[in-house]
């Protein structure tokens, strides 16, 4: 941040559908920006994915990796292609690399109806969908990323981590989101989801988040198991707020969360650490609609929304707070006819479409 105030954006645009729905955002932002006015933001595109693998043969350069961990912020489309891999035979992921080199522990995954969308679930209440999902990010099974064995053909071994240091910041986020939440008349209750009956790192996880309930009084909290949990985000998903849960757990569930609201082109995150954060779609690179003009760029905005809000927050800077609630709410105002239908709810609104449609409600909201 500069004074007059710029930020500075890394921008990754990535691979597949993750290029064609980046400059769309890039627009979407400058515009919101440039409507609330008091900043401007510089965005610096980078280069990393499986693209650059291949054209390089690395597939997060260190020039990339040192520009992003210097920005106020860094914007990630989508990276891998399911042709391209390591020797090992994993796929280019600098997306999960990038979590763990700038210590981006709470992967935030809102889960929010966005008013006009047919909803996946048929109950009246399903419009009122709006919980978050804070997924570790940063160790779990992911821990093991890159250092899996297999012994002589015959076992395969992944080892999952839980550390305290990283739990207890975990939970401080997932309870200071309920506390946030709750002041704005949401529940703002807070669910350990863990499978601490069968495993001792869980068992570990649950203890270090029951001894963070206790700082936050103010804040309901219980534990969920695992599969219990994937029966209520179906069975009952209006009555859950913050769901706080191990890396590969989270990464399920957000996209089962995803489905709730009209599938992965709707669902941004955060990756958010002490000091960085990522702001990136849900979804993957979608190889089998790249290049056809169909990738749903939504939770490509409202990522970049997110990171508005961050910034905001973070620099206690109200006009970059102010733009990403323009852009939230210019999404909500484009598709709020129930006219603006995308190929994953069954209708032909592509890229375009839905680009135009939220630059013409930020003209005007
Ligand atoms: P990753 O493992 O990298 O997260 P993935 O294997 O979960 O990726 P995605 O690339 O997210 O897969 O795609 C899953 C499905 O969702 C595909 O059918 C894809 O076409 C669809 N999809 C993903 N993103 C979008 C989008 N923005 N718009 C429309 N459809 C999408």
């Amino acid at each position: 941040m500069t004074n007059p105030v710029n930020f500075t954006i890394a921008v990754f645009p990535g691979d597949g559908i993750g290029e064609e729905i980046t400059e769309p955002c890039i627009k979407v932002l400058e515009k919101a920006i440039d409507k609330i006015g008091g900043f401007s933001a510089t965005f610096e595109w980078l280069a990393a994915g499986a693209t650059t693998y291949l054209e390089t043969g690395e597939s997060l350069p260190k020039r990339s990796m040192d520009k992003a961990r210097e920005a106020d912020a860094i914007l990630l489309s989508a990276m891998g292609l399911p042709d391209v891999r390591y020797p090992d035979g994993t796929e280019i992921s600098p997306q999960i690399e990038i979590r763990f080199e700038l210590g981006l522990y709470a992967g935030v995954r809102p889960v929010r109806a966005i008013p006009g969308l047919a909803p996946t679930l048929l109950n009246p209440d399903a419009h009122k969908l709006d919980f978050v999902i804070i997924r570790e990010s940063t160790e779990g099974l992911f821990a093991s990323h890159g250092k899996g064995e297999i012994i002589d053909d015959k076992e395969a071994r992944d080892t999952l981590v839980i550390t305290r240091n990283v739990s207890e910041r975990l939970f401080d986020f997932a309870f200071k989101l309920g506390q946030q939440r709750k002041k704005q008349g949401k529940l703002g209750h807070v669910t350990c989801v863990d499978k601490a009956n069968v495993f001792k790192s869980f068992a570990f996880f649950r203890k270090i988040f029951d001894e963070q309930a206790e700082k936050f009084s103010d804040v309901e909290s219980n534990h969920m198991y695992i599969d219990a949990t994937a029966l209520n985000m179906v069975r009952r998903p209006w009555d859950l707020d913050v769901l706080v849960t191990e890396n590969m757990f989270g990464d399920i569930l957000s996209d089962l969360g995803a489905g709730l609201i009209g599938g992965m082109g709707f669902a941004p995150s955060a990756d958010i650490g002490d000091d960085n954060a990522v702001f990136q779609p849900c979804h993957g690179t979608a190889p089998d609609i790249a290049g056809k003009g169909l990738a749903n760029p939504t939770a490509m905005f409202l990522s970049g929304a997110m990171m508005l809000s961050w910034l905001g927050d973070k620099h206690n800077f109200v006009p970059a707070s102010q733009a990403g609630e323009l852009v939230q709410a210019a999404i909500d105002a484009a598709f709020a006819d129930g006219n603006l239908i995308t190929g994953e709810l069954g209708g032909k609104a592509g890229t375009n479409d839905v680009f135009t449609a939220v630059l013409n409600a930020i003209d005007t909201l």
